[in-house]
């Protein structure tokens, strides 16, 4: 068959432009499309942990980050159920060295990544896909309509679903199940006159949504992304409602002098969060899902930017190998599977770990309190965010009692 591109990546956010980006350089004729025009908003935090950077650093993209509009975060700010808080500095990541990270607001960040693939590869911007081309069970592409109207019809290779939490690719190949204990539901607005921002991202581990927080992102020109998010199983049984535990959050005794002159900038929104707490089945005959559309987001702190990215790359470079072998078929394309989860796999159970942990408040409680108390907590908790701690360590239970009651 001759196919129009070796990949068609569907959706183009963090991971399907990285995917771009990266399957570009190997030299794949890609075609990137997208049913929005960018640039385009995305419900999200807009941290960009140290996990993205590594990417953003190998696609050059830094310096671009760094020129747009952001804010640069230095610290994290933990806070307890019972109001102690804690200060951790960022230390150099184990992966490149930088020890900082960025709030960049998504219509910004998205559209800088997108940009950058735009030059490189294929683009259609307007194209909703609507449906996977298929024959004899094998995916060879995708059928879309433009805003106008217009259907229209694109063969590769090998299709990538990059589009998200409510992915069509996923939900006709019969790969889309969301499952309340492995999902997040998270809200987020827009503030301005926050007083007390700073150049720290804020993770405050209130009552109602234990094991969510609620958070306070620094934005530029003084605005500050404020969300609040939980495991939607947990929400439903609590009966939280989602947008009212976020005003109360607010007008909450710690919160309330922080927001007494604040502006609610547009609406409180609210989005899903399918966390990488379970493991999906995210390849098939001609076709992977990669970012939300797999499932990828870290469980314990709902970052999913970085792990997006992570299996963007993973799946461009896998794309380009068996291009060169000649194999689209589910048996070949489980090599997706294999690298993503060596990848992921140990980090993602941990995060688990972490989220289940963060069900129990009085353990919340000790372990803030530990950490403001003690630096050797504090600066065991500043290498896990960074990674320099071994995965072994860090899955060990004797190392939490150890850190606990040392
Ligand atoms: C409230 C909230 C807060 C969050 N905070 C953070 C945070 O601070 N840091 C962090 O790292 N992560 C955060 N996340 C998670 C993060 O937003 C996602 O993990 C990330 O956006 C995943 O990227 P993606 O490229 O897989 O999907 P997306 O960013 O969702 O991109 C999918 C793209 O696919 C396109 N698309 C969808 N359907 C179609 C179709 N049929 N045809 C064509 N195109 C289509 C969409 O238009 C979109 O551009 C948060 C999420 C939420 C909901």
């Amino acid at each position: 068959m001759n196919y129009d591109y070796d990949a068609i990546i569907v959706g183009a956010g963090p991971a399907g432009s990285t995917a771009a980006l990266y399957a570009e350089r190997r030299g794949l004729k890609v075609l990137l499309v997208d049913k929005k025009h960018f640039p385009r908003d995305k419900i999200c935090g807009d941290a960009i942990s140290g996990k993205s950077i590594i990417y953003l650093d190998e696609l050059g993209l830094i310096e671009a980050l760094e020129q747009a509009p952001q804010v640069m975060v230095d610290s994290v700010v933990f806070s307890s159920p019972n109001n102690t808080s804690v200060q951790i500095k960022f230390i150099p990541t184990v992966y490149n060295n930088i020890s900082n990270g960025y709030v960049c607001r998504r219509i910004i960040f998205d559209n800088l990544l997108f940009q950058a693939a735009k030059q490189k590869v294929d683009t259609r911007e307007g194209l909703s896909v609507e449906n996977v081309l298929v024959k004899d069970g094998q995916v060879y592409g995708v059928r879309g309509r433009m805003e106008d109207g217009r259907e229209v019809e694109h063969t590769a290779k090998i299709v990538v679903g990059a589009d998200g939490f409510s992915s069509i690719v996923a939900r006709k190949l019969g790969l889309y199940e969301h499952d309340p204990d492995h999902m997040l539901v998270a809200t987020r607005a827009y503030y301005k006159g926050v007083t007390g921002m700073t150049n720290a991202i804020e993770l405050h581990y209130v009552d109602a949504v234990l094991p969510g927080y609620f958070w306070i992102f620094p934005v530029e020109n003084g605005l500050a992304n404020v969300g609040l998010g939980m495991v939607k199983s947990a929400l439903k049984k609590k009966g939280v409602k989602l947008r009212q535990a976020h005003i109360e959050a607010t007008r909450s005794i710690t919160f309330k002098e922080r927001f007494k002159d604040a502006e609610l900038l547009g609406d409180i929104h609210g989005w899903n969060l399918p966390v990488g707490s379970k493991r999906r089945k995210v390849h098939g005959n001609g076709f992977i899902l990669v970012g939300d559309a797999a499932g990828l987001i870290d469980p314990f702190t709902g970052e999913g930017i970085g792990n997006a990215m992570c299996s963007g790359k993973i799946a461009a470079e896998t794309i380009a190998d068996l291009c060169e072998a000649g194999r689209f078929d589910e048996a070949a394309l489980k090599e997706y599977s294999r690298r993503l989860w060596k990848a992921l796999g140990s980090e993602l159970n941990l995060a688990y770990r972490l989220q289940r942990t963060a069900r129990f408040k009085p353990l919340v409680n000790l372990i803030v309190k530990r950490a403001a108390e003690k630096k050797e907590i504090s600066d065991w908790i500043a290498g896990m965010i960074a990674g320099t701690i071994s995965k072994r360590e860090l899955l060990s239970p004797l190392t939490y009692l150890k850190l606990m009651f040392s």
